[in-house]
């Protein structure tokens, strides 16, 4: 099912064409209206009527998110504040958050946008949809939530937590579409079992759309046998809008892009170079039809590639790949690049552990060490000593493999390690900072 289905179908030049011109007026209206990018644009010595061409979007500064930062809590707004209906912010882990605005018309985009992906992944007015991310500042929940109303689904507006309540509305009120993280729709699994209830018997479930963190392909074969449906991945950022910038359709070859509002671009973080279709670099995404924050260039820190061909969901929409992982995430360990997602395949391959892991790096006499804590899926094999010599060795040799690398493999009683209702935390650098 499409939402709007002429333009998610539209061809290249339809899609081009409006990029364009609405790359030529959001550049105009930050020129004029946020003093940072009249600034970025004189230091980089161009004007907005410069951009001629697709191609001379590569021309303009890049924004990051210290510029947001650096501007708190309003300074990139590019309208009067009385033209702001709604404020969100990033869960900044230190220090102040990014603060993020929408006008009445952004809201309305921003629904849209969302819509067509929750189409894409499955969901029909006849649904029943449960939102499990947390109601806040965060861009998640309500995100999906006026997007699945403008849809026609039927919304439970349960927010993250109280995960044996969750489970009880899911099956009083049938609900057909979980909307949560990925972790925490595995937590939700878990809970279910020990509860004694089984999706295939005992809830209607039917899709899951996870967003707000990235996840492997292991993971999401665990969560579609666990939960007994269709998991669908989408992505987006609140720096951009929330979720919505781009979604699997139910085909899960990669998420289709609303490429009318959002031009992605990837490039290579170290140059700042624009790669090619099919390379793997960081995703550079510009908001050009936001009225309250439009946004160029943004990096996002996030690894990714695009696919151009066509999808035989018949949408048009260039797809990006599942995200591997952030260029922050990413540990340098003895001089190797480390994505914790790689760690996550491993792990998740392997039918004796459980999908709940941590990461922790130390340094030991100048030397990096790589930990690797692992649940398993049995504690009856903690009595048997050679088997979990055999799986530890395993598990070993498949990090080294994957790495090249050698890593230490703990493993651990079954639900010992730490449990997220949002997004994941799984990994702890102590090695001092230089
Ligand atoms: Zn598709």
């Amino acid at each position: 099912m499409f939402f709007e289905e002429k333009i998610e179908t539209a061809s290249r030049e339809t899609i081009e064409n409006l990029q364009l011109e609405r790359l030529k007026d959001a550049a105009k209206r930050v020129y004029e209206n946020v003093p940072l990018y009249k600034k970025k644009f004189d230091d980089a010595g161009i004007k907005p009527e410069d951009i001629k061409s697709l191609n001379d979007l590569k021309k303009l500064p890049f924004t990051v998110k210290d510029d947001l930062r650096d501007t708190y809590p309003f300074g990139m707004f590019a309208v009067p504040k009385e033209k702001v209906v709604r404020v969100h912010a990033s869960s900044g882990t230190t220090g102040k958050p990014t603060v993020v605005g929408y006008t009445q018309n952004d809201l309305n985009m921003w629904s849209s946008v969302m819509a067509r992906l929750c189409c894409a992944g499955g969901v029909t007015p006849h649904d029943t949809a449960q939102v499990a991310f947390g109601y806040g500042l965060f861009t998640g929940a309500f995100g999906l939530h006026y997007a699945l109303e403008k849809i026609g689904a039927m919304v439970i507006p349960a927010s993250s937590g109280n995960t044996e309540k969750q489970i009880m509305l899911m099956k009083d009120f049938e609900t057909t579409v979980l909307i949560s993280t990925p972790s925490y729709a595995l937590y939700i699994s878990e809970v279910m079992e020990q509860m004694g209830i089984d999706p295939k018997k005992d809830l209607k479930l039917k899709y899951g759309l996870f967003g707000a963190e990235a996840s492997t392909e292991e993971m999401r074969a665990q969560l579609e046998e666990r939960l007994n449906i269709t998991a669908t991945e989408n992505y987006g950022l609140s720096e951009i809008i929330g979720p919505g910038v781009s979604g699997e359709c139910t085909h899960k070859c990669g998420m289709h892009i609303n490429e009318d509002h959002f031009i992605v671009e990837i490039i290579d973080p170290k140059t700042g170079e624009v790669l090619p279709d099919g390379t793997p670099g960081e995703v550079v995404i510009s908001a050009v039809s936001k009225e309250a924050l439009p946004i160029l260039r943004y990096r996002t820190k996030d690894i990714s590639y695009l696919i151009p061909d066509k999808c035989s969901c018949g949408r048009t929409l260039k797809r990006m790949a599942k995200i591997t992982g952030r260029s922050d995430d990413m540990l340098i360990i003895r001089g190797v690049n480390v994505f914790p997602s790689q760690i996550e395949s491993v792990l998740l391959s392997s039918q004796d552990v459980e999908p709940h892991y941590e990461i922790i790096v130390r340094r030991e006499n100048w030397l990096d060490q790589l930990e690797v804590l692992v649940e398993l899926a049995d504690e009856r094999l903690l009595d048997n000593y050679s088997k979990l010599e055999k799986l530890q060795n395993k598990i070993k040799s498949d990090l080294r493999t994957i790495l090249s690398i050698d890593a230490t493999v703990t493993l651990v009683q079954p639900a010992t390690l730490k449990r997220f209702q949002g997004k994941a935390q799984r990994v702890t650098d102590l090695r001092e900072k230089k």
